[in-house]
């Protein structure tokens, strides 16, 4: 944990010093100097505003936001350079994480709080400088299939979306984005490269469409017709799934969803997560923003604001949509995701080999 030089004494003795020039406006270090940490946030969910309401009422530190997408944010770091305002990074998956690391954009922190919180399987590798990211909370990509056309029983592995009994069923987005790289990482932490590239052939092979669109157009594309079986994150699924919109309801209605491989290695599981910026100014007040986020009120907020699984173990939710899809657990892969990085490249010149766009 890092320590702030004693505010309480400063405070004391600058009153006392005060007290003797009656008359005299009296302006506290506090005011004198606000507490502020700035955050660059690719995640602009309304339950958030209130969980940085709570931080400010509960340390005095005001949060001072910019939102961007993930790319944008990780963009803007690099040309702001030395200059560069930000303290904390939240980013929404593990990928980006590891490549806003390589690219030297993070601070190491050492916290004994957030090593105790957060699972080692879900930060970064620490080094003897600290821990540059930290998940803090959970999202499991996962098989969903048009309940008319499709066994549960065909699409309830990973491998299984490569077999040729689906053919011409598979709807993904771009091979390329960073969910489909961490997914296709782990996959290759099991299955070894030779065999994973084969897999993507398959994948590839099967095809009801060329690549295109977000998550929730695969969940729509099911629905629809056009695809039979589809990869989302489940908190796609879930918005649709506690939406009271009737086009949303009969989207649900059509759709099966599974936890692909609970028989074997279990279903991908990947993070969003916060980073101290690089240069930050303020590396004590983004230290406590993120030893905030990872205390069971946050964690319940961070979570269920965009229908994820927090990272800290013990802090359990209740979120009906979740609840229904997982029956009330599942068996989650257990590589580090902090492995899902590394892999990147090796995935990437992969999918151009068998031309997964
Ligand atoms: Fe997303």
């Amino acid at each position: 944990m890092i320590h702030l030089a004693s505010p309480l004494a400063r405070k004391t003795s600058l009153a006392l010093a005060a007290s003797a020039f009656v008359g005299l406006a009296f302006v506290t270090p506090a005011q004198a100097q606000e507490q502020v940490v700035n955050l660059y946030s690719a995640r602009h969910y309304p339950t958030d505003e209130a969980l940085y309401a709570d931080f400010t009422k509960a340390t005095g530190i005001k949060v001072n936001r910019v939102d961007a997408d993930d790319a944008g944010i990780l963009a803007r770091l690099k040309a702001e350079g030395t200059a560069s305002p930000a303290d904390v990074i939240l980013l929404v998956d593990a990928a980006r994480l590891w490549r806003g690391d390589i690219d030297g954009l993070f601070k190491p922190v050492k916290s004994k709080t957030l090593e105790t919180a957060i699972p080692e399987k879900l930060r970064a590798r620490a080094t003897d400088e600290g821990t540059t990211w930290f998940g803090f909370s959970t999202r499991a990509r996962v098989v969903v299939y048009d309940k008319a056309r499709v066994n549960k029983g065909d699409v309830d592995t990973y491998e299984e979306l490569a077999d040729p009994k689906n053919k011409g069923l598979l709807c993904t987005r771009s091979g390329s984005h960073p969910y489909n790289l961490s997914l296709f990482s782990a996959v290759t932490e099991h299955l070894g490269p030779a065999k994973t590239e084969q897999w993507m052939k398959g994948l590839v092979a099967n095809m009801a469409r060329a690549p295109q669109g977000g998550d929730t157009d695969q969940i729509k594309g099911v629905a629809s017709g056009e695809c039979g079986v589809a990869l989302t994150n489940t908190y796609y699924l879930a918005r649709i799934m506690r939406s009271s919109a009737p086009a949303d309801k009969a989207i649900a209605d059509k759709i099966g969803v599974v936890f692909p491989n609970q028989q074997s290695w279990g279903t991908h599981v990947n993070i969003a997560g916060a980073a101290v910026a690089k240069n930050a100014k303020n590396t004590a007040n983004a230290v406590k923003f993120m030893e905030y986020l990872a205390t069971p009120a946050a964690q319940n907020h961070f979570a269920n604001g965009n229908n994820e699984w927090p990272a800290v173990a013990s802090v359990k939710i209740d979120n009906p949509a979740l609840n229904a899809m997982t029956g009330g657990s599942f068996k989650a892969d257990t590589v580090p995701v902090s492995v899902l990085g590394s892999n990147q490249v090796k995935v990437q010149q992969m999918l151009d080999r068998v031309g997964y766009k």
